[in-house]
């Protein structure tokens, strides 16, 4: 195992959003209403906020280029924004 690989799993062990919280950080299967994609992201911000492994996420994140859900508490636009600045 990498080093690369070693120090993946030890910030997703810490990850605040390891559990059933888990839900709030991806867009559900069917159509989300606007207002209900606001509040369901202001809920993920809020448990990444408290969350050690935030940069860690972020940087992973951000090196994977992943196209869904919240990751160190940017959802997709805003990962895609601090990208390309
Ligand atoms: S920063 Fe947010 S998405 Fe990343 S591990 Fe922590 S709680 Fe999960």
């Amino acid at each position: 195992m990498s080093a690369q690989q070693q120090t993946v799993e030890l910030w997703q062990v810490k990850a605040a959003c390891r559990g059933p919280q888990a839900a709030v950080f991806f867009p559900p299967p069917h159509f989300e209403r606007k207002a209900d994609r606001i509040e369901r992201e202001r809920r993920a911000k809020a448990i990444c906020a408290e969350c050690d492994s935030r940069l860690e996420c972020l940087e992973y994140a951000l090196e994977i280029r992943e196209p869904h859900g919240i990751w160190g508490g940017l959802n997709e636009t805003e990962r895609r924004t601090l990208s390309e600045a």
